[in-house]
């Protein structure tokens, strides 16, 4: 048995073992459900190595289905296509042809799904400021049969803030609500201003007038680790979620990857103690049935980061139990 399933079945046991005539639970029952994970098709893989970006591990491990459900260990993955860094500056290369490009990664991450249809929620990556960003939506929803939307403001730069980005994105979020797709963002784009006016945009402007909407913000509405401004982008939507805001009735989650950190990644510094405490009491605050487990895999493996959870934050059975629910209907 690994460490995973004796943890969840001592857990399991012991909340079982509570109630005079309760029925054991299965350990099986309850595997993990990583909700942010990446593959790169191989081509993205030669393209970031040609544009010098350092890659720890064999290709497989960012490219392989297979592989990638072997380390993670998970029961069932939200799988992230990268493809809207084609036409980011900074992670594109430059180098043309966005649009067939963009189709070919997410063309990849609908074969990996096809191998594992059942454990895998396939979402595609869109640059919302692309001139063909509805009609890739349309082809990925439609003609591959993906299942959700994957919006990366951080590379694609985009900013409520400016009329024509608020307009490109209202005009997808529209589309996902018309026809029940889930969207996942990255929504922190990097300024030094972002926070709770993006939240105020997002939430009034974008989202307070559609019927559905099933929204998972990425790693606690910043960028990964727990800082400042990832605190400040939280106290913005838990006020909107306490004062009956009119997205209170949506479905939002926020996802827990690449925010509990026990070590540096990509620019972003790992959490002291005193922020292991602070992120504990947010976390509470925000409520675990809004939190989703993930790992933003590469980054973690799945019981690695379960068990950092587990010890930082000191969670109690509940509090695991309630966080590893697959909360957005996925
Ligand atoms: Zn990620």
């Amino acid at each position: 048995m690994n460490k995973l399933l004796i943890i969840v079945f001592i857990l399991l046991t012991s909340i079982a073992n509570r109630g005079s005539n309760s029925t054991p639970i299965q350990a099986s029952q309850k595997l993990l459900h990583d909700n942010h994970v990446h593959i790169m098709s191989p081509q993205l893989i030669a393209l970031w190595k040609s544009m010098g970006i350092p890659f720890s591990k064999a290709d497989p491990y960012y490219s392989d289905i297979d592989t990638i459900f072997n380390v993670i260990k998970a029961q069932s993955l939200l799988l992230i296509s990268m493809a809207y860094v084609y036409s980011s500056e900074e992670f594109g290369g430059n180098s043309g042809n966005v649009g067939s490009k963009v189709r070919d990664e997410n063309n990849y991450l609908a074969m990996a799904k096809s191998k594992h249809p059942k454990k895998i929620k396939a979402f595609y990556g869109i640059d919302p400021l692309q001139e063909f960003a509805l009609t890739e939506i349309e082809r990925c929803h439609n003609e591959l049969k993906l299942d959700g939307i994957k919006l990366h403001h951080n590379a694609s730069q985009v900013y409520l803030t400016e009329a024509v980005h608020l307009e490109k994105i209202k005009a997808i979020f529209e589309y996902a609500s018309n026809n029940r797709i889930p969207i996942l963002m990255h929504f922190d784009n990097s300024h030094r201003k972002f926070g709770k006016r993006d939240v105020g945009l997002l939430a009034d402007s974008v989202l307070s007038g559609l019927e559905y909407v099933n929204l998972q913000i990425a790693h606690f509405g910043t960028s990964g680790g727990f800082n400042q401004k990832t605190k400040e982008t939280l106290d913005a939507f838990i006020e909107l979620f306490q004062s009956n805001h009119p997205i209170s009735k949506h479905t939002i989650t926020f996802d827990i990857s690449a925010v509990c950190l026990d070590k540096d990644a990509e620019g972003v510094s790992k959490l002291t103690n005193k922020d292991f405490d602070e992120l504990a009491e947010y976390s509470r605050k925000l409520g675990f049935d809004r939190i989703v487990f993930g790992t933003d895999y590469p980054l973690y493996r799945g019981e690695e980061y379960l068990n950092l959870l587990i010890t930082k934050l000191k969670l109690s059975e509940e509090e695991v139990i309630n966080l590893l629910k697959n909360k957005n209907d996925l």
